[in-house]
């Protein structure tokens, strides 16, 4: 599947926020948000605009790319909004949450969702005891998330758990660190969500 090959931190520069891309790195002075905090590119310090349309485009691209997918994806997921009963913004959110990638990174099997791509695409997370290799797979309420026993002892596991204390993990999914698993207590409610995201802007943008 295609997938963005270049600099993630550029991606962290060009929606001016952290994104979290990058693993440990993103909670170093070597963040490229705190070395150089504009746009990349030639213009990137002229004047930004501010036209209606860009900062739902901005916002969209932000959200997109925090969760690593690309626009097909991205917008196929908004279709699954849709359908879904509510505010379609929050029930955007909560299908993004509710992937299996960002569970694993969640979690703190993974020190990014990249990684926890890669983990769950290499077989190393098992859901309900059994493996899935589906990082767009939605967890539901009750759901065990594991990593494979023989997995458990890679160095790339070990460092995100070590590292993902210091970021805790969110109230609607329960860790136990001594056996690496983590169940789904219940689904993410849009205030379960803290990052920076202004979903009504992309619910305007796809409603164009
Ligand atoms: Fe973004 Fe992390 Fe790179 Fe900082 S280090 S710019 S947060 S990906």
């Amino acid at each position: 599947m295609a997938r963005y090959s270049g600099s993630v931190c550029r991606l962290c520069r060009r929606e001016n926020l952290k994104l979290f891309l990058k693993g440990e790195r993103c909670y170093t002075d070597k963040c490229a948000i705190e070395r150089r905090n504009y746009p990349p590119g030639q213009h990137g310090q002229g004047r930004p605009k501010f036209s209606e349309y860009s900062v739902q485009l901005r916002e969209k691209q932000k959200v997109k790319r925090m969760y690593g997918l690309l626009e097909k994806q991205f917008r196929r997921t908004f279709e699954l909004a849709e359908r879904v009963k509510g505010i379609t913004g929050e029930a955007l959110l909560v299908l993004l949450e509710r992937r299996l990638d960002n569970v694993t990174y969640r979690l703190g099997f993974a020190s990014s969702r990249a990684d926890a791509r890669m983990l769950v695409r290499h077989g190393h997370i098992v859901v309900n005891g059994k493996r899935v290799t589906i990082p767009s797979y939605f967890v539901r309420p009750g759901d065990v998330v594991t990593v494979k026993d023989q997995s458990r002892k890679l160095d790339r596991v070990v460092a995100a758990l070590e590292g993902a204390q210091r970021r805790g993990v969110p109230e609607w999914v329960e860790l136990d660190r001594e056996s690496v698993s983590g169940k789904i207590k219940y689904l993410p409610a849009r205030g379960d969500i803290t990052a920076p995201i202004n979903e009504k802007l992309i619910v305007e943008l796809y409603s164009k």
